[in-house]
């Protein structure tokens, strides 16, 4: 037997099932029409950026990193609740207008920026994170050429990075960022050359769970800040601090303390120098906001024993859950937090996998886990699948298409 990851709050059962949004899981099958399905819990989603608000300073905007989830109704849902939101390339831009996402609220980051998508965010007035000097030249052109002030910040490589951080993005040579000791001298050409000059992107990792770790990470970016205003010679606009706040996802996982990390935050910007006395702060996130409040459901199509194993096999997979069958970036492969969904109040009597439907060994939801017993047409819940499941899954693998997707 293996262990399973924690199962977030919140999430409890109704008529012996696992309900989300007050409905059953059965019944929130019977709504989507089929299965796989992802749901996204509204409640789950407005709790979070709450809780998060009441342990942060007022000080710092929170932006919503939206690789993490791109799904429509959720965006819309978060451009709500959230101050801003940070998008990696032309599709996602696009994704957050249709939104409704005002592009004065938008930061636009990720190397590898085509001409035709620096053009469309500078008509549109949103902020560039740049990333290079190259870029940072061409979107001078490009606005020159359509006689418009581009916002330029530039997204630096800081020389640290995130501890403990699942994605480092900082420290040493990366293809993010322009490294910190050559920002000054960009930053005082793009004001020379009449940028509107926005400040700075400073990204240092991901998925970290120790509050200590985001403090330090806190702590030395806003040292380097001070450091580039003095180097500059001008105050920035914005700061945007990064973020990296995790989510649990396996066993032995424990919560980020956010109120310490907000305690931290708030002295840090008691003590910020004169220069950075008009400068706005914002943290961008992704998984911390949205990636427990989804929920992946399968239904179980065969049920075997192999050598004495039970194998529960579904009609989903690493299609949808690419991450939760540990091939997105992990390196020893744990189990993310699973139940049967449609007896979610059972008690646990065997020990099963539940597998996906492809024709690979890679495609295991859980291995090992305990679990009640459950047979053919049983509903499968994974959890933690609100960041990085339906759009970073290789959906059209084995001609299978995406699951469907639902906000309740
Ligand atoms: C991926 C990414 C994020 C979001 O990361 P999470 O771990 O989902 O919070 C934020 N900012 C940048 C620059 C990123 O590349």
């Amino acid at each position: 037997m293996k262990a399973t990851g924690p199962i977030p709050l919140g999430f409890l059962g109704n008529e012996g099932e696992l309900a989300i949004g007050g409905m059953t899981a059965s019944a929130l099958v019977d709504q989507a029409g089929d299965t796989p399905l992802f749901v996204y819990s509204i409640d789950h989603l407005r709790q979070r950026v709450a809780d998060l608000r009441a342990a942060m300073p007022q000080r710092l905007a929170i932006h919503y990193a939206m690789k993490a989830n791109p799904y429509p109704a959720l965006l819309s849902l978060m451009n709500g609740l959230v101050d801003g939101f940070d998008v990696a390339s032309g599709g996602e831009l696009e994704l957050a207008l249709q939104a409704g996402v005002d592009a004065a609220k938008i930061s636009f980051a990720g190397p590898g920026k085509r001409d035709r998508e620096l053009q469309r965010a500078i008509a549109l007035g949103v902020t560039l994170n740049c990333e290079s000097e190259g870029e940072a030249d061409r979107a001078l052109r490009i606005g020159a050429e359509l006689g418009l002030t581009p916002r330029i910040a530039i997204r630096v490589n800081p020389s640290f990075d995130l501890k403990g951080s699942g994605m480092k993005m900082g420290g040493g040579a990366k293809q993010f960022g322009v490294d910190a000791e050559r920002v000054p001298a960009l930053a005082r050409h793009l004001i020379a050359q009449g940028a509107d000059w926005r400040g700075f992107h400073i990204y240092a990792g991901s998925q970290a769970l120790s509050a200590d770790a985001i403090i330090a990470m806190q702590a030395q970016t806003l040292a380097l800040v001070v450091d580039l205003t003095d180097a500059i010679g001008q105050s920035p606009a914005r700061v945007n601090l990064g973020g990296g706040f995790g989510i649990p996802y396996f066993p032995g996982d424990v919560p980020v303390d956010i109120g310490v990390v907000g305690h931290a935050l708030t002295e840090a910007f008691d003590g910020l120098p004169g220069s950075l006395a008009s400068t706005d702060f914002c943290v961008e996130l992704g998984r911390y906001l949205v990636g427990e409040a989804g929920v992946y459901l399968t239904r179980i199509v065969d049920r075997k024993v192999s050598h004495g194993e039970v194998f529960l096999i579904t009609d989903g997979g690493l299609h949808h859950q690419l991450a939760a069958s540990g091939n997105f970036g992990t390196v020893i492969r744990r189990n993310y937090p699973v139940a049967i969904a449609t007896r979610y109040e059972a008690e646990p009597e065997e020990v099963a996998s539940i597998v996906g439907c492809l024709c690979t060994p890679l495609d295991k939801l859980s291995d090992q886990a305990h679990l009640p017993h459950a047979d053919v047409g049983d509903l499968v819940a994974i959890f933690c699948a609100g960041a990085y499941g339906a759009s970073a899954s290789p959906a059209n693998f084995l001609g299978q298409g995406p699951a469907k997707e639902m906000l309740v």
